[in-house]
């Protein structure tokens, strides 16, 4: 059965009933270290809120995303990375890769990232 929004593992994290390397929080987004990191550095940014995907951000929710992103900036600023760079990315459903449909903003640094993801011959649309 796929897990619905009120299941996933981010809630548990969000209330603490499972640990996790916590890196920042605030009454409406958490960020915590990724179990399986991709990257020298790689954490999570989360809005408390539940929002399953991209596609379920609502216009109420334009101010709390542009959130998960001033706190990625802000952690890439403390932890010394903001200068040389990182990436700052959210998958979305099947094609994108999302595996947890929570939304969540992946920051990915301490190396130079591959461009582009997707390597094989383009067609257009
Ligand atoms: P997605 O594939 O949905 O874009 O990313 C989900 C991310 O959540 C993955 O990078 C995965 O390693 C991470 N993740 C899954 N379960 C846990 C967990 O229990 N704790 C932490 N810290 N990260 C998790």
């Amino acid at each position: 059965m796929s897990e619905t929004v009120s299941e996933t593992i981010f809630t548990k994290i969000i209330n603490k009933e499972i640990p996790a390397d916590i890196l920042y929080e605030d009454e409406l987004a958490l960020a915590f270290s990724d179990i399986n990191p991709q990257a020298p550095i790689h954490f999570l940014v989360i809005p408390k809120k539940p929002i399953t995907t991209i596609n379920d951000i609502e216009e109420d929710d334009k101010v709390l995303v542009g959130h998960l992103y001033w706190v990625a900036a802000q952690l890439a600023e403390k932890h010394g990375f903001a200068q040389e760079g990182y990436r700052a990315v959210m998958n979305c459903n099947e094609n994108g890769g999302q595996t947890v449909y929570h939304l969540h903003l992946h920051v990915l640094a301490g190396k130079a990232m591959g461009w582009p993801p997707y390597q094989d011959k383009l067609k257009t649309l």
